[in-house]
């Protein structure tokens, strides 16, 4: 008998919310984590292509596909960083999981609230093996739609109790400070980012502008600090003083792409840098000395996307937060499609 593929599950916005709310966001992000822990130990399993990119004069659309030979996956990823202006976010997403034997889809979800949640499950990650020993204060520069996700998960993973806001607009930080009262952090609203540099062993800037910014200079970066740069993702849009690169040790997510997004399109094409996978299967250390300044040079990569819609899909069938979608012509007999239109204007 035909198995019936043709149903896709869809997990929609509000059921995304409701999944995320029953397991709890901290949770979700040590889950999510865990899957690209998983995922990145057998990163030489997958297809892995820099992301394709179509570059306006006001933001990016971007398609991220990965397969790992049984599973294929792709996110649709927008980045306008004036949507905000509008009432628009800057960074709105879904994507899909298919099975690579039928090349049938397995499930269609929203992937705005699941990016968040990746990327910082992604940056706290990349923390625990590149951070100081025992960080507990992190700097948030840029507070805006993916920065309590950042702080909450920099606290569920590394273990970070103080984080010191700042955002050009103050609005953003009143508005983080607000999200994350009653989540047992402690936080201090700044007022410029040397004041949310203060004592901090870590520091994620997550800005949105569409420029070559400098959000850290090079005398704001101490030695031993770990720097989380997650806003510069694409070519020409970037957060860090180029000296700040040339006196880090630089992990990245994946070299082709990063040297085309990430903050070390700065430097010269051959410039050394460490993909985190191999820190990951123990191939090579993370942080090695106290004093070093280490930076995660964070763009967003495919295989990560591909570790969250596969949580997504092992958690429906504990929590069944979707709904059938119709997404696949379905004829009785697979090459009578036309009959099957025929069919149906038959039956009026
Ligand atoms: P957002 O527009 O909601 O928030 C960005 C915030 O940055 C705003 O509050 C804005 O006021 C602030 N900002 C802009 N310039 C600043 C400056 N000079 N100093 C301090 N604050 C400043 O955007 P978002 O969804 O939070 O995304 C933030 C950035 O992260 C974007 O650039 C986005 O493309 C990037 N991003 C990266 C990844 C990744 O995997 N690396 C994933 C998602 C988003």
């Amino acid at each position: 008998m035909k198995p019936s593929l043709n149903i896709v599950p869809f997990v929609s916005v509000d059921n995304m919310m409701r999944l995320v709310l029953q397991i709890g966001p901290e949770q979700v992000m040590r889950d999510i984590a865990g899957y690209i822990e998983a995922d990145f130990r057998r990163w030489e399993n997958f297809d892995k292509t820099p992301r394709v990119a179509s570059h306006s004069e006001v933001g990016v659309i971007e398609l991220m596909p990965t397969s790992d030979g049984e599973m294929y996956g792709f996110k649709y990823v927008n980045g306008h960083p004036s949507n905000t202006k509008a009432g628009l976010q800057t960074v709105t997403a879904f994507g899909l999981l298919a099975e690579v034997e039928t090349g049938y889809p397995v499930l269609l979800t929203e992937m705005t609230i699941l990016t968040a949640l990746r990327t910082a499950a992604m940056s706290a990650l990349a923390a625990k093996h590149l951070a100081p020993k025992g960080a507990k204060t992190m700097a948030m520069i840029g507070n805006g739609a993916q920065s309590e996700f950042q702080a909450l998960a920099f606290k569920a993973i590394c273990g970070i109790t103080h984080v010191r806001l700042y955002d050009i607009d103050p609005e953003a930080t009143a508005k983080c400070a607000r999200n994350l009262a009653g989540s047992g952090l402690t936080l201090t609203s700044c007022t410029s980012s040397e004041q949310a540099m203060e004592g901090a062993e870590i520091v994620t800037t997550c800005t949105a502008d569409k420029q070559y910014a400098t959000i850290l200079t090079d005398n704001m970066v101490g030695s031993g600090i770990h720097i989380n740069a997650v806003g510069g993702d694409c070519p020409g849009k970037t957060e860090l003083h180029r000296d700040i690169l040339l006196r880090s040790q630089i992990f990245v997510e994946y070299p082709p792409q990063t040297r085309i997004e990430g903050e070390i399109q700065q430097l010269a094409p051959d410039h050394p840098v460490t993909e985190f996978w191999q820190v990951i299967t123990g191939q090579v250390p993370g942080r090695t000395d106290a004093r070093q300044i280490t930076l995660f040079d964070s763009v967003g990569f495919a295989i990560e996307d591909f570790s969250a819609l596969r949580y997504v899909h092992d958690q429906l069938k504990a929590h069944p937060y979707s709904e059938p979608l119709d997404m696949i012509a379905d004829p009785d007999d697979p090459r009578d499609l036309y009959g099957m239109l025929l069919r149906a204007k038959a039956k009026g």
